[in-house]
């Protein structure tokens, strides 16, 4: 039975500040991954602290912290069959220096702070994680609006109109004439 999953992504401050967003996200799709939603934003100190609060008690944590809310970052949705163990060999090892060759973090990461890439652990942290940045109830609102959206361009659209005028054909040509009448 397939086990389609999805798991949160993100392409730290030292990727995207060496502008290999697009390098990286190829490596997701090559390897069958979906990126299924993608943002690119820059979180505060305190955003960061609340993501890696699992790590609040390590000596790591101040800097991590202040990393990865030093710059931009890509956080991405990304979906496989067993996407969040697929996508934690695809990263490597956190240290890039003990990373397997081919891995993201063996080709891009720098070191074990700036390692280039964040995957979620586990299921349950994915489902966290990616709730963390990509809201569900913005994801509904977002929703609705691409529905209102759509509504609009069909409205006023040139076909709606000529359906409009098909359906009530008799009605506009009457009211032609109508206008006609009165006019003369
Ligand atoms: N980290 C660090 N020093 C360490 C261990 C981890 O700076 O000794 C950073 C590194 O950026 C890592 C992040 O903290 O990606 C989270 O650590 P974790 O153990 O969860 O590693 P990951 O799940 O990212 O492989
Ligand atoms: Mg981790």
């Amino acid at each position: 039975m397939s086990n389609i999953e999805q798991t949160l992504s993100i392409i730290k401050p030292d990727a995207v500040e060496r502008n290999l967003q697009e390098e990286i996200k190829k490596k997701f799709i090559e390897n069958g991954f979906i990126i299924k939603k993608e943002k690119k934003i820059q979180i505060s100190k305190a955003e960061a602290e609340e993501f890696y609060k699992v790590h609040e008690t390590k000596p790591f944590y101040e800097e991590l912290c202040n990393y990865l809310s030093s710059g931009p970052i890509v956080v991405m949705i990304i979906e496989k069959v067993n996407a969040v163990l697929e996508n934690r060999k695809l990263m490597g090892a956190t240290d890039p220096l003990k990373a397997e060759d081919g891995t993201i973090r063996k080709i891009y990461g720098i070191s074990i702070d700036k390692n280039s890439v964040h995957g979620s652990d586990s299921v349950d942290n994915a489902k966290i994680e990616i709730e963390f940045f990509f809201k569900s109830w913005e994801q509904f609102f977002a929703k609705l609006l691409d529905k209102v959206y759509f509504l609009q361009s069909k409205f006023f659209s040139r076909g709606f109109w000529v359906c409009l005028f098909l359906k009530f054909e008799f009605f506009f040509v009457l009211l032609f004439y109508q206008s006609q009448i009165n006019y003369f």
